[in-house]
């Protein structure tokens, strides 16, 4: 027992320190990932012969469940201070450059064992595509966030989400949306220099009427 759980540990400190911060791992992530998205949504219109256009309507609305799942498992997963998860963010957040990611087939053999159960033994339809958009929506997610530590892109819309991650690494208890800025706005965890005014669901029309919320964010920099 005590053998079985010293190899396991020995396994998992190996996968931590060693495996998940190898560049090939981070790189093959990408490649896996994008290529079981691709397969799960050919699948269902291939061998399930769902209609292309409802494929799509299901693929697009997997994008937008990302979008949650990436609040949620940043704030609440990756912020853990113990766990596998929160060990590897807490290790980004302090080397921020290093190419670090859960070990690749990790992602892979739960994606494929989800798509086993629910699309082939359930046969729960559309499931294949939505579960592809969210997968693909992780994806950008990795690709967005990469970008963010490691690209100089002169698109506004990404400039803004950067300068707006920059943030979280220095506050980490705020700006958890790395693709999207909705749901801390929802929860109410959207940085404000202190004094601002706290804004709660309301505040997604009047973030829209602030011309610059990117001199925002830079001024929130400069200041600290
Ligand atoms: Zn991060
Ligand atoms: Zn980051
Ligand atoms: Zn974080």
């Amino acid at each position: 027992m005590g053998q079985r759980f010293a190899i396991a540990s020995d396994t998992r400190e190996w996968l931590l320190t060693k495996f998940a911060r190898g560049k090939a791992n981070y790189w093959f992530t990408f490649v896996a990932d994008f290529s079981a998205a691709m397969f799960f949504l050919v699948w269902e219109i291939v061998s399930r012969g769902i209609r292309p256009a409802w494929a799509g309507v299901a693929f697009f609305a997997g994008i937008m469940a990302w979008g949650l799942t990436e609040y949620i498992f940043h704030r609440w997963v990756y912020h853990q201070p113990d766990g596998i998860f929160g060990e590897g963010h807490n290790i980004h957040h302090t080397e921020a450059q290093e190419l670090i990611a859960m070990p690749w087939f990790m992602t892979t053999l739960t994606m494929f064992a989800l798509w086993a159960f629910c699309a082939r033994i359930l046969n729960i339809p559309y499931f294949s595509s939505i579960l592809s958009g969210w997968l693909a929506g992780f994806v950008w997610y990795s690709i967005v966030h990469h970008s963010h530590h490691h690209w100089i892109l002169r698109n506004g819309w990404i400039r803004r989400l950067k300068a707006y991650h920059r943030v979280h690494h220095q506050f980490p208890g705020y700006n958890f949306g790395v693709t999207i800025r909705y749901w801390d706005v929802v929860f109410g965890t959207v940085y404000r220099k202190p004094g601002q005014a706290v804004q709660g669901l309301s505040g997604i029309r009047q973030t829209a009427k602030v011309a610059h919320p990117e001199t925002a964010q830079e001024a929130v920099l400069a200041d600290a």
